[in-house]
């Protein structure tokens, strides 16, 4: 009889890369994925916020109620920062950390094989190493994750991110090179290169590689046509870096540059490592080699001890940047970091009304950089049917949706020339 198995997933898309790569760990070993009643429950877990340890064990939980006599492992950055915690939890046979996950697929089957004999398994793993988790096909056809890196040492007052994905690992080049040239045999074009903070990629090899090398190297892929970063640190850009990106032709001209707040007291209280001076220059730079780049952000609103005053700099400071999206989020407490034990606390009532006022400028200056694309033509490329009734959907380069009124194929990619907006989204005619 075939054995199945679940994975649940919480968290970012570096969870969500993983919990792919082990799934297919397990198919090529002859397992079956099963939504319910699996006797196998794998749970990726997550510890950002307070919200997501319960959200953790709420999942843990669940798979125990749908099966009581299942096997359940669980990994990821909850069970690393909380192992005894996690094995504490009524039910859980394996507990692994947030590195080494395919490890788990032989801890499972050695379990199910003799549940009875094993108690527990505790199978954390040192946070030096990076595995060789690989990924063919994912479920979306045209746009691939990559992991490239792990960890962070950058210890944002408000993050556990380091303490939970540990030191700063790279993944070695030949992988990267041949993980590329697979998914591009699998049909994929676009590549996005992740992980948890990428600007580091390199920092741990000593012999110089950095992030661009990694770029520069995936564009030779033949197939491979477009190269995306999933975010991006304001150090790391230079003039020397986004040449030798727009010299690949594949690189995409969208960057996402958190800048967490407009702030340069709140920067300094997050331990952020620029202000908003060297933010500026970066963008300035960015948009002197790639004029239309898209630009997205993350800020995070009613930071411990962020006053009227400073949340009037975000504002004014969004407004001068002009992202084409910014994703607001309401600041959520986070034991453990030292943000956590910051002086004042912003009001509930206040965060929600300060994000508000961030929403209404955010909606204007995104609607106003899609106005900026109207006459200009965009290299698209295309991969689910739109909303609209007739059109099919893709995205620009600079990482915007656009619509057009075609049979197209998914995975084609065309350039289009936006004529309207409709929905918040750009509307356009193929070229
Ligand atoms: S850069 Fe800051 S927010 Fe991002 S993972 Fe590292 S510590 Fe956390």
């Amino acid at each position: 009889m075939t054995n199945t198995f679940n994975i649940i997933t919480l968290g970012c898309k570096v969870n969500q890369y993983e919990s792919e790569a082990v799934e297919e760990i397990f198919k090529a070993r002859g397992f079956k994925k099963k939504e319910e009643n699996a006797d196998i429950y794998v749970i990726n877990t997550c510890t950002v916020t307070n919200m997501s340890d319960r959200k953790s064990r709420q999942m843990i939980s669940r798979a125990r109620r749908d099966n009581p006599d299942a096997v359940i492992a669980v990994m990821g950055c909850y069970s690393q920062v909380k192992p005894e915690e996690v094995s504490a939890i009524e039910g859980v046979d394996i507990v692994l950390g947030s590195r080494n996950k395919e490890e788990v697929v032989d801890l499972c089957e050695d379990v199910l094989q003799n549940k009875k004999a094993i108690d527990k398994v505790l199978a954390l793993s040192e946070t030096k190493t990076i595995e060789d988790l690989e990924i063919s096909n994912q479920e979306a056809m045209t746009r691939a994750y990559m992991k490239i890196q792990d960890g962070c040492n950058m210890y944002c007052s408000y993050c556990l991110i380091p303490y939970a994905r540990g030191n700063i690992a790279s993944r070695d080049m030949d992988s990267i090179k041949k993980e590329a040239k697979r998914l591009s045999e699998n049909g994929y074009k676009e590549i996005v290169l992740t992980g948890i903070h990428v600007a580091s990629y390199g920092k741990d090899l000593k012999n110089g590689t950095s992030l661009i090398d990694v770029i520069e190297e995936v564009a030779k892929t033949d197939g491979i046509e477009r190269i995306r970063l999933s975010s991006m640190e304001p150090r790391h850009i230079t003039r020397d870096f986004l040449l030798r990106m727009k010299a690949t032709k594949k690189a995409c001209d969208h960057f996402h540059l958190s800048l967490q707040s407009g702030s340069d007291d709140i920067l300094r209280a997050m331990n952020r490592k620029y202000d908003t001076k060297v933010f500026k220059e970066k963008v300035a730079l960015i948009r002197e080699v790639f004029p239309n780049a898209g630009l997205t952000t993350d800020i995070i609103v009613g930071f411990p001890t962020e006053t009227d005053q400073n949340h009037q700099e975000t504002m004014d400071f969004v407004k001068e940047i002009k992202f084409s999206k910014t994703h607001l989020f309401k600041y959520s407490k986070r034991d453990g970091t030292k943000a956590a034990d910051m002086k004042p606390e912003v009001d509930g009532n206040i965060k929600r009304k300060r994000l508000k006022e961030l929403e209404i400028i955010e909606a204007k200056i995104r609607r106003n950089f899609l106005k900026e694309q109207i006459g200009k033509t965009l290299s698209v490329l295309f991969e689910s049917k739109s909303d609209l009734e007739g059109f099919k959907s893709g995205y620009s380069t600079n990482y915007l949706r656009v619509n057009v009124k075609a049979d197209l194929a998914d995975n084609e990619i065309r350039d289009c020339l936006i004529t309207e907006i409709k929905n918040e989204e750009l509307i356009g005619v193929l070229l």
